[in-house]
């Protein structure tokens, strides 16, 4: 693999990578593909310079699966265990948060068992104001992926009439992510109700396509525009994070045009690399929910 040709090897089998040694290199973490601990490295090497920006200093929300995603996997937002220099305090009542500031850190996730790496939408600097907001559009029964897709676009559009740029990922799952970037001006509760208010508007135009109701038995047939991602210690999967899900996918950023030829969320998996940054931009939008555009939605 190629964490084991990058890194120095440091005895027994251990390897080093930026810095932070994985123990058990070989321990397989996705049995159906044989992914091990190296290979798992490997994959956020490749994609550690796309991937590190959109995740530092978020605090983060981890599936660790130390035995695999076979075996009893858990979530974990809490710095237990976990180095110092990853603990953050963010002014909550119930702990610290984990946070990562350099590609050693992933590293460390990597060597923790960590699966999946979910993502804030506000940075830890400050909790209460978010800089990312997301439109979670999750397919129910019966819905296939060209109708999802056609749902991201639809809620593109909706933002692009209010004159705010958006970006899309693929969630590794079943679904697509339309990510806001937004300037952090904005508290939470106001971004929580003007991502609901989008989300009714679509739904009411269009509601045999749409809902925004989280009852699983209503969904069959529709997309549920889940806007309720967007809250303080709510998370969305990080881009280019695995997934503890058969096939070993990961969360991929898509530009919009390539968008139209996926046919999955599930495009690539560990070991596949992708080409291109089609979110390279996206910090430097600067854009905000200004009162022309929450009274264009009504609040
Ligand atoms: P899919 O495309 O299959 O829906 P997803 O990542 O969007 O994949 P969801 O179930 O829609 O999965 O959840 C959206 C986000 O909410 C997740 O990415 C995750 O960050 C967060 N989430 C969901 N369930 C939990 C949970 N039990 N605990 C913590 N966070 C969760
Ligand atoms: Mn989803
Ligand atoms: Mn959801």
């Amino acid at each position: 693999p190629a964490a084991r040709k990058a890194g120095r090897a440091t005895g027994e089998g251990d390897v080093e990578t930026y810095g932070v040694t994985l123990s058990h290199p070989e321990k397989v973490l996705f049995p159906e593909q044989a992914i091990t601990k190296a290979a798992l490295a490997a994959h956020y090497a490749a994609y550690m310079d796309r991937m590190l920006p959109h995740v530092i200093d978020r605090p983060l929300t981890l599936v660790r699966c130390p035995q695999g995603r076979a075996k009893k996997c858990f979530f974990q937002r809490h710095p237990e265990g976990m180095p110092d220099r990853m603990r953050r305090p963010i002014g909550e009542d119930d702990g610290d948060a984990i946070v990562v500031t350099a590609p050693g850190d992933i590293m460390e996730l990597v060597q923790l068992g960590v699966l999946e790496i979910h993502l804030r939408g506000a940075r830890a600097d400050r909790p209460d104001r978010p800089d990312r907001l997301v439109f979670d559009l999750d397919p129910g029964e019966g819905v296939d992926f060209e109708a999802v897709k056609d749902a991201a676009v639809t809620v593109r559009e909706a933002l692009a009439e209010l004159d705010l740029l958006s970006f899309v990922k693929t969630t590794g799952g079943k679904g697509l992510h339309v990510v806001l970037p937004i300037e952090r001006r904005t508290p939470w509760d106001e971004a929580k109700a003007w991502t609901r208010a989008l989300a009714e508007k679509l739904a009411a135009a269009e509601p045999d396509r749409f809902l925004t109701k989280m009852a699983k038995a209503q969904r069959k047939g529709r997309i549920f525009i889940d806007y309720l991602r967007n809250d303080t210690k709510s998370s969305a999967v990080a881009p280019y994070s695995t997934r503890s899900r058969e096939g070993a996918p990961f969360a991929l950023p898509v530009s919009w045009d390539d968008l139209a030829r996926l046919k999955t969320s599930q495009p690539v998996h560990v070991g596949e690399i992708a080409g291109g940054d089609p979110w390279a931009g996206i910090d430097e939008t600067r854009q905000s929910l200004t009162s022309a555009r929450k009274s264009a939605l009504g609040i």
